[in-house]
């Protein structure tokens, strides 16, 4: 994308806090789009593939997985991006990445990993995502990682501890100041939330864990099932579904591109470092929406996340995951040479462990365990 093309508090690689370690450009790519490429080449993306969103991945050859909730993130960001002249190439990169640091099990799995790592300084998703793109990928002969661009990487951390943050530098820097990352990171940011509160109504109503009745209940939902409803009185349910989950994303996004645009009329950024600079994100909902956004979402968490199904397939999840834990810990040479040398004092060893356990897909931790009880 030409600098010409975008507004002038986008970020452009020309302007870039650079990459870690310094690379000759290449002729046809951006330095975003190579980036992306990146990532789309590393082994974390390809295992996304077998890990749960919400559904162990083998209970269902039609639910959402990491890796196809990466991709729907990506196919939101890009087009809140592209309508507000940001750099598309950029959320891409982000939303495909952001998920890469995810434990198997979704997140029952990395509750209890980061229970096991209480001792050891804790496991948090977000900077494991980042580890996995600055450490853990051996693509690279000159370097650990992948190497990605500033601002990549910025996007990738969404969340961070302040304990962690001070280990960063540069890119910590705004967990202790509390100001925000460029807007491409705050578009991810939300992407993501929009991505898994419409496809866990699509996944958790055919899964017959959540029912039309309460879904009605929720007034995002409603008003568009109205509307279908009205127009298609005999639409079966997984066309009237699909019609409303649509419908449902369409206001969202429109709604966020309408506010973050007048945001940014009103606050008047000249650059990416005066969006940094600022203490609230100007990627927003309106109230009304917000407030509709969470509650669909606190009832996701109570009806579907908390369903006694899920739960029986997370309690087992944990149970693995200690087990896991357990072994590694007291017989590291069960893990893979590269992982085991690493291993160096209890500390070391711990973080190795929470390393290899939370690259694992879904069915190799399940095998892992099976073999070693
Ligand atoms: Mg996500």
């Amino acid at each position: 994308m030409s600098k010409e093309n975008l507004a002038p508090y986008a970020a452009f690689a020309e302007s870039s806090r650079g990459r870690r370690y310094a690379e000759p450009k290449t002729a046809y790519r951006s330095e975003y789009q190579r980036d992306r490429d990146r990532i789309i080449h590393s082994t974390g993306f390809r295992r996304l593939v077998y890990k749960t969103q919400v559904f162990v991945n083998h209970e269902g050859d039609l639910y959402r997985t990491r890796l196809t909730h990466s991709i729907e993130v990506a196919q939101i960001a890009r087009a809140v991006a592209s309508a507000l002249d940001l750099n598309e190439s950029l959320v891409e990169a982000i939303c495909l990445a952001h998920d890469l640091g995810h434990t198997p099990f979704g997140h029952a799995g990395q509750d209890t990993l980061n229970a096991c790592m209480r001792e050891y300084g804790g496991f948090e998703h977000n900077f494991q995502s980042l580890r996995v793109v600055d450490e853990l990928e051996a693509k690279y002969a000159d370097y650990p990682g992948l190497n990605l661009m500033f601002e990549t990487r910025e996007g990738i951390l969404k969340h961070c501890s302040a304990k962690n943050a001070r280990t960063l530098g540069a890119l910590g820097q705004r967990f202790l100041e509390r100001t925000q990352p460029g807007l491409e990171a705050q578009i991810a940011n939300i992407a993501d939330a929009i991505a898994y509160n419409n496809h866990d109504v699509d996944d958790g109503f055919r899964a017959g864990l959540l029912s039309l009745g309460q879904l009605c209940e929720q007034s995002l939902f409603n008003d568009q099932y109205e509307t279908v409803h009205a127009r298609y009185p005999e639409l079966e349910d997984r066309r009237l579904i699909y019609e409303i989950i649509r419908r449902m994303i369409n206001k969202v996004v429109t709604d966020l591109i309408e506010t973050t645009r007048s945001n940014i009329e009103s606050a008047l950024p000249q650059s990416i470092d005066d969006v940094r600079a600022r203490q609230e994100p100007l990627v927003a909902f309106s109230e009304d929406v917000y407030a509709e956004h969470q509650q669909l979402k606190r009832f996701l968490n109570k009806h579907l996340y908390q369903h006694e199904k899920v739960l029986s397939m997370t309690g087992k999840a944990q149970k693995m995951i200690e087990v896991l834990f357990g072994r590694y810990m007291a017989e590291p040479d069960e893990m893979p040479a590269g992982f085991s040398i690493r291993a160096t004092d209890e500390r070391s060893k711990a973080r190795v462990v929470a390393d290899y356990i939370a690259g694992m897909t879904d069915r190799f931790a399940i095998a892992e365990h099976d073999r070693l009880t």
